[in-house]
């Protein structure tokens, strides 16, 4: 198969139907000069070179010798043509796998046991991240730039500023809140030598900021509204359906911040499903943070819906008036889901049009909870990631997802990027507990696993060992 395609294949266009306006490849813009709404990368699929089946990407899996055979993300360029081989910026991203976990299944309730985890935090940054941010980075490259930025809960930062350190290309500027990021990420954009501009404010302040300044210094801007970076993150999706031989699994679970990974979920299954490469599509769910849940309210509880291209401006509109009255601010242990007003709300709802979504929130207590759970049942993952297994636990004790369904929870981030929550859970330390975790409201650890303290001796140590093992 040939992985190199021609750029011209590609154009952008307005996600509106009613607009729909195009632009080209090499325009750098977040939304359509003539309605606002957000961009789509689009192929011409007539003139590009997509696969015939999906198995014909297994051929590449014996050329790991190639940067782009290998990277998880550009062994799928055939369905992101968007970009020429030799302008792809990559540094050998997207070796994740997928984990069967039927001790996760079992706290999940599937009594098929067949739950799967993909793991998105081997990434060489430690989030899924990097799958948008190679895509990113090359289209950057692509048009000359010079500097990125993104504001960031974290690991946006941290992969911006890992891409930016690896390949030398650009200069990374990173914006954050105070305060609201964890230890692990701010010390990976810190390490990677990122301009770190930290603002008194959250999340929503600083991408508002963000924005702003990269307009007015022609920064490149890496945030999901770039909608060349939801194109790499469509590999997820791709990589899934691989680690499952290519069949279609029942329902894709995630947890929603900005919106920007089920966004691309729901393009790559609309893109697969129009080349005829699957011929189902899985239901998708989105879980929301309860301090952080406006796609929950507006979907869920307001009805808010894509309504083929126009959602209702009177249901989001006075949603967010709301938040501005009431000074309401979002707030998790999740940290990187906390966000009131997500950038890609309008492609998201897009994707549960498509995919039959539903969307539900979960208490910090269950995200924790959860996280434990995949802790003690696999490799781990940050609070965020906890929220895709509590909400595939809540569907299922809701019965939406059935007793024998085959289910997909994405672990978006590595267990050591928030080590002050896992500690909290699990060290049994009552005041750490109650300044990390019970400010969250949090009142129980209902699986942790203390630290044994005992004396330094051998005698000691040997029983304690024995009456606890
Ligand atoms: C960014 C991020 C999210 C949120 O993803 P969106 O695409 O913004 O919805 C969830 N988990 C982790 C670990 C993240 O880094
Ligand atoms: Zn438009």
């Amino acid at each position: 198969m040939n992985v190199s395609t021609k750029v011209d294949v590609a154009f952008q266009r307005c996600i509106n139907p009613q607009c729909a306006t195009t632009y080209g490849v090499d325009e750098v813009r977040i939304a359509c000069g003539k309605c606002g709404s957000l961009l789509d990368v689009v192929y011409d699929w007539d003139r590009a070179t997509p696969p015939k089946s999906l198995s014909d990407f297994e051929e590449l899996w014996s050329r790991r010798y190639d940067p782009l055979a290998l990277s998880g993300v550009w062994r799928f360029h055939s369905l992101m043509p968007f970009a020429q081989a030799e302008q792809i910026v990559t540094v050998g991203e997207g070796q994740t796998l997928l984990q069967h976990s039927l001790a996760v299944a079992k706290y999940v309730g599937l009594t098929s046991g067949d739950l799967h985890l993909q793991y998105e935090g081997l990434n060489p940054s430690g989030s899924f991240k990097d799958n948008g941010m190679t895509a990113a980075f090359t289209h950057a490259r692509s048009i000359g730039a010079k500097r990125a930025a993104c504001a960031s809960t974290g690991n946006t930062s941290a992969s911006l500023a890992m891409y930016a350190s690896v390949t030398q290309l650009m200069k990374a500027i990173i914006f954050i809140g105070s305060g609201k990021i964890s230890y692990g990420k701010l010390s990976q954009a810190l390490d990677y030598g990122a301009l770190t501009v930290q603002i008194a404010g959250d999340f929503d302040d600083a991408m508002q900021r963000v924005v702003q300044v990269t307009e007015k210094l022609g920064i490149y801007l890496v945030n999901s509204v770039n909608p060349f970076r939801l194109e790499g993150q469509k590999s997820v999706m791709f990589r899934v359906l691989e680690g499952l031989r290519w069949e279609v699994p029942d329902w894709i679970v995630v947890p929603g911040g900005n919106l920007g990974n089920s966004s691309a979920f729901g393009k790559a299954f609309m893109e697969l499903k129009e080349l005829g490469l699957i011929d189902r599509v899985p239901r998708l769910a989105v879980i929301n943070a309860s301090g952080a849940n406006t796609l929950y309210e507006l979907y869920e509880k307001r009805g808010l819906r894509w309504n083929e291209g126009s959602p209702q401006a009177d249901i989001i509109d006075p949603y967010y008036a709301e938040l501005d009255d009431q000074q309401k601010r979002a707030s998790t242990i999740a940290s990187a889901i906390e966000i009131n007003r997500p950038v890609n709300l309008t492609k998201c709802l897009r994707a549960l049009d498509f995919c039959n979504g539903v969307v539900r929130e979960v208490t910090d207590q269950q995200i924790l909870d959860a996280k434990a759970q995949v802790g003690a049942g696999g490799f781990g993952c940050e609070p965020a990631s906890g929220a895709s297994v509590a909400g595939a636990k809540l569907l299922r004790e809701e019965g939406i997802i059935g007793a024998d369904e085959r289910v997909v929870c994405i672990l978006t981030g590595h267990v050591l990027k928030d080590p002050d929550a896992t500690v909290a859970y699990h060290a049994g330390d009552r005041e750490k507990f109650d300044t990390v975790l019970g400010s969250r409201g949090v009142e129980k650890a209902s699986f942790a696993n203390h630290a044994v303290a005992v004396e330094n001796d051998l005698d000691e140590i040997v029983r304690t060992i024995e009456q606890n093992s």
